[in-house]
């Protein structure tokens, strides 16, 4: 199962929050994900970084 490591970093604050994994088999363009930041203090959206 080609699963990779994705970072998941704020839009806002440019922290890195999360870590998830995905298959880019079947995600293989870059994902938002709205997550709760708790440096901003509220949802806003994370994208993937490398
Ligand atoms: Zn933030």
């Amino acid at each position: 199962m080609p699963r990779d490591l994705v970072i998941l970093a704020c839009a806002e604050c440019k922290r890195r929050n999360y870590t998830t994994t995905k298959n880019k088999k079947t995600h293989p363009d870059r994902m938002e994900y709205s997550k709760y930041c708790r440096f901003c203090n509220k949802h806003t959206p994370h994208k993937e970084t490398r």
